[in-house]
């Protein structure tokens, strides 16, 4: 076989394509030059296999001509379709599937053919009645019927013939097909016998689903003429204008979306008949009569628009009044409470969240503002209403605070500025002596894990933040000229390094300070989220400027660091931005030899 494929190149192909062209399908010019057989003796196209060299020989193919022959003559009207749909795209387009010996038209032992035609009969007869039924069904509503090319339809009206029985047939399994209708059943080779399982077998289930698609199809197109999805459109319009101003029932936003996608499923034409009855977008048409669905859809909207609803503006008024009565009170007890607390505390993401939730309520509550989503929702602030009365306002106020309260409490350790907050407030938020929580929490420890990660040293895990903080000998805080950082021993002796992972872990926790992973062996590392550092920054220098002047001078020092330019750094820290000398600093340890430390030295000795 190899040496066959091989001895006719060629031939193989031109007959290939003989076969196509006989069968009424033209080949686009320059599709030979897409074909090649290998070196093992199989046929190429597109550089993917088509057909394996011992196919033929399966099929009982031993010379040269007879190769030429099946090619010409034998290849199923399937098979030659997908080859010529390949053939019709540009080369990679699509991909060509293998031809095996089912793909072949050929004679399997007279008595094989005999046993099987039986069988093929009768389950040919039942499934053309069982679709004819269907189609009967389908198409009972549209006066045009279904269309007579569709291969369903051929399929439901085939009486099969023992002339028309055309065989597949490789060893093992025979496919018996129809040539009519193209009906395909799977049989085995050895004894005849129906193989249920069988891919190829022709499913009814599709052929059903083809008539349901044209019918929907049909339908869509019946309807759309009759202009049904511009008078839905109308309708919705109707709708829409009745809810500006209201609430209404869920009913009302749920018609709504029917009459909106319903017109839209109508112009796609993706009605589909199901079990009984037409659906489209999940919605079940009551009939497929044009004017009978006007009517029903003009009926069930008025219907709809006489239900019960309340004016939007009622509603806003109990909002306001509530707001004047007593929701502003603790609103403004919120507030204070908001203002007692250090940048770095506001910065802190629980701490940000229940705040910001509680403060959209308040807005939304004082200027008496409602959302209505598209199914009937009401929001005030971020919160989902279902009632509007001034207890049910207070309990969601009351939640919003306590949950505002928690989130400072949970967080007190990290920078609440004793001193600004009053001691009423104070009381309430520090946990009692002994209590879970109390643990004791050196807020300059906090404090000094925030500044070193503020000048932002290369690659600093939780352990080592703890080893030079205090004051470690360890190899990896040495090497890398950490031990010359300002941070470095400042808790020497008061705390172990244990102690402080705690700290640093617990900062992480609370998002004070953010982790990452880098290099191929996914290390840990720290760093400052952009909120935390620029609280950071007001409130160690809170005697200079805006926030905006702060994020300035973060960018130039960030740029400055990028471009090694250690002078700007210097003449940053000179006038007293902190983060600048660490960054200095920082340097200064990282390159020994460069022109940081000079700076640094200068810097100090300046301060003294
Ligand atoms: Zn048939």
């Amino acid at each position: 076989m190899v040496k066959v494929l091989h001895q006719m190149g060629a031939r193989v192909v031109g007959a290939l394509l003989a076969g196509l062209q006989a069968k009424g399908l033209s080949v686009p010019p320059g599709s030979a030059g897409r074909f090649r057989v290998s070196k093992k003796g199989n046929l190429l196209l597109d550089e993917k296999l088509l057909l394996a060299s011992d196919t033929a020989r399966t099929l009982g193919c031993e010379t040269p001509e007879a190769v030429l022959e099946l090619l010409r003559s034998s290849l199923s009207d399937e098979a030659a379709s997908e080859i010529h749909q390949v053939l019709c795209s540009p080369p990679g387009g699509k991909e060509p599937r293998q031809i095996t010996a089912l793909d072949f038209v050929a004679k399997p032992p007279e008595e094989l053919a005999e046993k099987i035609w039986p069988v093929f009969e009768a389950k040919h007869m039942a499934h053309s009645q069982e679709l004819a039924a269907y189609a009967e069904e389908v198409f009972r509503d549209l006066p045009a019927g279904p269309p007579e090319n569709a291969r369903a339809v051929a399929r439901a009206r085939c009486r099969p013939k023992p002339e028309d029985l055309t065989f597949r047939y490789d060893g093992a399994v025979c496919l018996a097909v129809c040539s009519a209708c193209g009906f395909t059943l799977a049989f085995s080779a050895s004894v005849g016998r129906h193989l249920p399982g069988h891919p190829k077998n022709s499913s009814l289930g599709q052929d059903k689903d083809e008539l349901s698609d044209l019918a929907g199809k049909a339908l869509s197109r019946r309807l759309a003429e009759a202009g049904l999805p511009g008078k839905l459109e109308g309708l919705a319009r109707e709708v829409k204008a009745a809810l500006a101003e209201r609430i209404c029932l869920p009913e009302v936003y749920r018609w709504l979306k029917v009459l909106d996608s319903v017109a839209s499923g109508i112009q796609k034409g993706s009605i589909r008949w199901q079990g009984s009855g037409w659906v489209v977008a999940s919605f079940s048409l009551p009939s497929a009569d044009p004017t009978y669905l006007v009517e029903y859809f003009e009926r069930r909207t008025k219907e709809v628009l006489s239900l019960p609803s309340t004016p939007l503006e009622g509603l806003r008024e109990v909002l306001r009044r509530f707001w004047e009565g007593s929701g502003r009170k603790v609103w403004e007890k919120a507030e204070a409470l908001h203002s007692a607390l250090s940048p770095i505390m506001k910065a802190l993401p629980e701490v940000r969240r229940s705040y910001e939730n509680m403060r959209r309520f308040a807005e939304a509550l004082s200027e008496g503002r409602i959302r209505v989503t598209g199914e009937g929702q009401c929001f005030v602030g971020n919160e989902c209403l279902k009632q509007f009365d001034g207890q049910t306002l207070a309990r969601i106020l009351d939640r919003l605070f306590s949950a505002f309260e928690r989130a400072v409490q949970q967080n007190m350790a990290f920078g609440l500025s004793d001193e600004q907050v009053p001691a009423e407030i104070l009381n309430r938020l520090l946990p009692a002596p002994g209590q879970k929580g109390g643990e004791k929490l050196d807020r300059e420890v906090v404090l000094e894990v925030l500044r070193l990660l503020a000048a932002r040293p290369k690659k600093m895990g939780a352990t080592t933040v703890a080893a030079v903080l205090a004051g470690s000998r360890a190899k990896k805080v040495s090497d890398r000229g950490f031990d010359k950082l300002p941070s470095f021993g400042r808790f020497k002796g008061l705390y172990t390094q244990q102690e402080l992972v705690r700290v640093v872990e617990r900062m992480v926790r609370a998002g004070l300070v953010a982790e990452t992973y880098v290099g191929v062996h996914g290390l840990r590392v720290l760093y400052l989220p952009r909120e935390v550092e620029k609280a950071l920054l007001s409130s160690l220098s809170s005697e200079e400027g805006t926030l905006e002047v702060e994020d300035a001078r973060v960018k130039r020092a960030a740029r400055a660091i990028q471009k090694h330019s250690w002078g700007e750094l210097a003449e940053m820290a000179r006038d007293g931005f902190f983060p600048a000398e660490a960054a200095l600093a920082a340097a200064a340890a990282l390159w020994p030899s460069g022109k940081a430390p000079k700076l640094l030295k200068e810097l100090r000795t300046q301060k003294l």
